[in-house]
């Protein structure tokens, strides 16, 4: 993956920050991203720090013209995007007869259509240059669904459509689109939940432990290297058996 340039969106902490740290582990240059620009920099900063060739875009991807701010900051620094990892994502948990259509909104908004905006703006230099991988950061409850997350199972169940119809529009620029589906893994996200949830979730994964974000990141280096080139249009849990 030697200079290949990696967008990762919502990457100042968790899944998003594990996965920009391994893809420039393993060569790439990688452009990490967060709504705040100061925080974005201090990470890359640190991350600099260990010869990791990374650089910090503060941009909210939920509009199309942060999108297109992260995308063409990538594409003026490193002349293109290669891999592209649509990691940003939020939760608005409500039962869904208390759901505010607000919440809705944000959840589809963010997860969904920033989604949308940043693949629009990254498709024409991942075409001209014949090449490019697409990856989708879902959940296993866009397969399952879960109460209290009618918003965020659609945007994740939604996420798993968007990335099929692009891998069978693509396939022929030699452009893969995959989805990962990763079940409760450590972060910010999933500290919020109260032990007992916790209990009864880690009750259910056989591999009785929760995931890291390193766990996904794994996942995302393999899609995005030369070996998984033949992989398109697949959905790849990563949830140590949760969905069994
Ligand atoms: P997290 O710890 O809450 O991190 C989310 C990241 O996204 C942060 O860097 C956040 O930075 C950024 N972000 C949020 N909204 C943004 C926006 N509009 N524009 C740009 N950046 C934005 O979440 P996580 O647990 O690592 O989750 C990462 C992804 O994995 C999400 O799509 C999530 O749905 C998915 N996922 C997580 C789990 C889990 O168990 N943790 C399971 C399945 C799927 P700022 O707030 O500073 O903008």
């Amino acid at each position: 993956m030697k200079g290949k340039v990696a967008v990762v969106t919502g990457s100042s902490r968790g899944i998003g920050l594990a996965i920009a740290r391994t893809l420039a582990k393993n060569g790439c240059r990688v452009v990490i991203n967060s709504r705040s620009q100061e925080r974005i920099n201090s990470i890359a900063s640190e991350l600099q720090k260990h010869g990791l060739e990374i650089t910090g875009i503060g941009a909210d991807i939920q509009t199309k013209e942060g999108a297109d701010q992260l995308i063409q900051g990538a594409i003026e620094k490193w002349g293109g995007v290669d891999i592209l990892v649509n990691n940003a994502g939020i939760n608005r948990d409500n039962l869904f007869l208390r759901m505010k259509e607000e919440e809705w909104d944000e959840v589809i908004q963010t997860n969904l259509k920033g989604m949308f905006h940043c693949t629009k703006a990254s498709i024409r230099s991942m075409t001209r240059k014949k090449w490019g991988r697409i990856i989708n950061i879902s959940s296993v409850v866009g397969l399952t669904g879960n109460p209290g997350q009618a918003n965020y199972s659609a945007a994740k169940a939604g996420i798993i459509g968007f990335t099929k119809t692009l891998a069978q529009e693509f396939g022929g620029r030699n452009i893969t689109a995959n989805v990962i589906a990763p079940g409760f893994i450590e972060t910010e996200m999933t500290d919020q939940l109260s032990e007992k949830i916790k209990e009864q979730m880690l009750a259910r994964i056989p591999l009785q432990r929760f995931g890291k974000g390193e766990d996904i990141a794994e996942m995302v280096k393999f899609l995005a290297s030369e070996e998984a080139g033949y992989i398109t249009g697949q959905v790849l849990i990563v949830d140590g058996g949760l969905a069994l």
